[in-house]
């Protein structure tokens, strides 16, 4: 249970030299390692994007500060309890916040806001997805009551993060971030996009080696997808069999991560939500925003937001996960890495 990895050199050659026979091969001893971590269980989670304002300006993504075309939108505390009510009712026992790095939601609306779930849903675990905060606003909001962080680290080489933000991020703040939540007793969450532009083997291998330096509780990937109003709007989106590949070997080299099959991956391949399953991945996370605000949070093209992808689908989600054998339980879903001590 300890998991195996790779070398860079190795994991470079496995991802260049990846074939769909091999693909098959490591899919299969993925599903065994998620089986033996997790059995059969999938994870679902209730996504709620609460803001798309952002005062950062990620080269790739379609909230961006410089997209003057973006139609924006906040959400308030009373929307997004109600969210979590239409959400429990439907048997959602995670709730996931995520958003744009939003002023107006300073330190002590957060705050509020999680204390207000957690007196709600005593019972649910509340993962906040708001970006790079000092560590001082991570304790507090761990004191409020959240239990989860989810930041991708994006890129793990550096050069390859200058090339995706603008001079004012920093990959090492970004990197002490992750480091501080784990530290604060977070199960946190880390990942990043696969075929982002200028993206290479070498980098992917390092990203790998980063996680397994990291070891964290949760892994999000899903395809880079280009957003019409970005710089990077002709570049081609991240491959569907590249993410798969990259889920079994994340699955395999940390077998218990929570791992989800991400709504990018779903929006660039209409199975990819089985696929992502057969491949070891074990969450999803369907889409509890409310309608008239999901089509804003528009952070690439064709984002998947309707059908088995929306809360409203969230029975015949269930059917079909049943049906393929797989069991949804009405739980948090705690991730089965221990947590550090805060
Ligand atoms: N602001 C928070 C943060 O930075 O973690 C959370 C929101 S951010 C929009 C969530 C994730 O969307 C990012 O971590 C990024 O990987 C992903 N994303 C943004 N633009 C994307 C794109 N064009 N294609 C695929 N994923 C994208």
């Amino acid at each position: 249970q300890t998991g195996r990895t790779l070398s860079e050199d190795e994991w470079t050659a496995l991802i260049e030299g990846r074939t769909p026979d091999l693909a098959d091969r490591l899919f299969a001893q993925a599903r065994a390692a998620r089986d033996e971590a997790y059995g059969r269980a999938v994870y679902l989670r209730g996504l709620i994007e609460l803001t798309n304002f952002c005062k950062n300006d990620c080269l790739y993504c379609g909230i961006r500060k410089s997209n003057r075309q973006a139609r924006r939108y906040r959400m308030s505390v009373d929307e997004v309890l109600a969210c979590c009510t239409q959400g429990y009712a439907q048997g959602l026992r995670t709730f996931v916040l995520q958003g744009g790095e939003d002023p107006w939601f300073a330190q002590d609306k957060i705050v509020a806001m999680v204390r207000s779930i957690r007196r709600q849903h005593p019972d649910c675990a509340i993962t906040l997805s708001l970006g790079e905060w000092p560590h001082d606003a991570y304790a507090a909001f761990r004191a409020a009551g959240a239990d989860r962080f989810l930041l991708r680290h994006e890129t793990a080489d550096d050069g390859h993060y200058a090339m995706l933000h603008p001079t004012s991020m920093s990959p090492d703040r970004r990197k002490t971030c992750l480091f501080d939540l784990r530290r604060l007793g977070y199960q946190v969450g880390s990942g990043f996009m696969v075929g982002s532009p200028g993206q290479t083997a070498r980098h992917l291998a390092r990203d790998l080696a980063f996680l397994k330096e990291l070891n964290p509780h949760m892994i999000g990937i899903g395809p880079f997808v280009p957003h019409r109003h970005t710089a990077f709007r002709d570049e081609p989106a991240g491959s569907a069999d590249l993410t798969l590949f990259l889920i079994g070997c994340l699955r395999l080299m940390l077998p218990r991560a929570l791992i989800p099959a991400t709504t990018a991956l779903n929006s660039v391949d209409a199975q990819g939500r089985m696929r992502g399953l057969a491949a070891g991945a074990n969450v999803l996370m369907p889409n509890l925003t409310p309608p008239q605000y999901r089509g804003s949070y528009d952070l690439y093209n064709g984002k998947a937001t309707s059908g088995l992808e929306g809360v409203e689908n969230i029975a015949r989600l269930r059917r079909q996960l049943e049906e393929a054998g797989y069991q949804v339980p009405l739980a948090r879903g705690d991730s089965a890495v221990a947590v550090e001590r805060a």
